[in-house]
């Protein structure tokens, strides 16, 4: 916790307004949970409400009006702002020109939720906190044309207020259990919904793999992904912004990606952006091999043949008196502290020591396997003078796919 307070900007003052709001709900929320008795239809109106507003930020203020990822018609805009607004974490004009800067400036002092800072600051401590820190600037021309956007921002305090703790404590009501509504519907599901969507900010660059880049902060993890209706597969989305989807793969938990996909099925939603698969498949590719390349930079290799000496006929042939020297593929391989483990037999090597043994080794009395291709190769020792090597046995079975590094001209390579 120290370290994580140690991040933080130089702060300037308290932002009381939301502390009360992120103190006071969930404070709320526990006195329903040892004060007031559980009612089952309040339970699942809950549970629906909570869907309702998650659905609101993901599928609306983030894909929707943050990365204009697919177009929906009014009534369906409508919802999800409504949906939006009660989940109470700002207007949705204030939401998405934060959110455009995060990914224009991400993991930099401009990053309204900056991952260095820590995740207690990416969490909540940017929102409860002034500082000097502000987010740097974006293109929001599009949503400052946008009435409904517009309307909402300058009417939110009293929206947020009917749709947030108003609304889900009168329909409650109508069942008889307004204090019920007001604590479970209300302040218990917004309790919720607000810290899943601050685990974007903090969890999601924090936790998970970086299977399309690994040069920023961004992440994929099945746990955020639940805890934010899909939109865990931070890593892609950061990659891909305007994609519709966050989970890419078939089998990765998006709902937000099914809800968006059927408005289109139902005719709400129209004009879905995905990215190009073949770019993505780049993306993808790129990280497997820089995985495979740190791989194969852990491994020890044979010996180059520029490095290995040159050796006469004759010095082969005295060398191989006191110890045991093969010639296989036109390289001298001293095999002397391989005799016991040899499977063939130990005799077998003894007996051909000082002899070419490039047929008998490819098949002439046992076909090798690439295991013992590669065990071989660690103990050559030279290279015969004049001795052919056919060319597809100077590069060992492990080498012939080898990741290698291009050079750019004007551009460092990520590493
Ligand atoms: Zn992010
Ligand atoms: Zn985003």
């Amino acid at each position: 916790m120290a370290t994580e307070l140690h991040k933080f900007p130089p702060i300037e003052g308290v932002r009381w307004f939301n502390v009360a709001v992120l103190v006071l709900t969930p404070l709320a929320a526990i006195y329903g949970l040892v004060f007031v008795p559980l009612d089952r239809r309040t339970v699942i109106f809950a549970c629906a409400y909570y869907l309702f507003s998650m659905i609101g930020i993901t599928a609306g203020f983030h894909r929707l009006w943050s990365h204009r990822s697919y177009n929906a018609c009014l009534p369906l805009q409508i919802f999800l702002m409504l949906g939006g607004i009660s989940s109470v974490q700002g207007s949705c004009y204030f939401w998405a020109r934060g959110h455009r800067s995060h990914h224009r400036w991400t993991d930099t002092e401009k990053d309204p939720y900056d991952s260095s800072r820590g995740l207690l600051w990416t969490h909540i401590g940017w929102i409860l906190f002034k500082s000097k820190l502000r987010s740097g600037p974006v293109d929001s021309s599009d949503l400052g044309k946008d009435p409904l956007i517009q309307w909402t921002h300058h009417n939110y305090f009293p929206l947020a207020a009917f749709f947030g703790y108003a609304l889900p404590a009168l329909i409650p009501a109508l069942w008889n259990d307004p204090w019920g509504g007001f604590c479970f519907s209300a302040a218990m599901r917004l309790t919720i919904a607000h810290h899943c969507t601050f685990a974007i900010n903090s969890i999601a660059h924090y936790l998970g793999s970086t299977p399309y880049d690994d040069r920023l902060s961004p992440r994929d993890h099945f746990l955020s992904a639940i805890l934010t209706m899909g939109e865990g597969y931070h890593n892609f989305h950061h990659q891909f912004p305007m994609d519709y989807r966050n989970a890419y793969l078939w089998y990765q938990y998006d709902p937000t990606k099914w809800f968006i996909a059927s408005c289109k099925f139902l005719g709400l939603a129209s004009n879905l952006r995905v990215f190009p698969s073949n770019e993505i498949a780049k993306g993808a590719l790129t990280m497997k091999l820089k995985h495979l390349k740190q791989v194969q930079e852990s491994i020890t290799w044979p010996q180059a043949i520029e490095e290995l000496p040159i050796v006469t006929w004759e010095n082969f042939q005295e060398e191989s008196k006191t110890r045991s020297l093969l010639l296989v593929s036109g390289f001298i391989h001293d095999v002397s502290g391989f005799l016991d483990q040899h499977p063939g037999g130990e005799t077998y090597l003894t007996r051909n020591s000082g002899k070419d043994m490039t047929a008998s080794f490819f098949g002439g009395v046992y076909r090798h396997s690439n295991a013992a291709h590669n065990l071989m190769s660690m103990m050559r020792v030279g290279v015969l003078v004049g001795g052919g090597c056919p060319p597809n046995q100077a590069i060992t079975p492990s080498q012939v796919l080898f990741v290698a590094t291009r050079q750019q001209d004007d551009r460092t390579i990520p590493n």
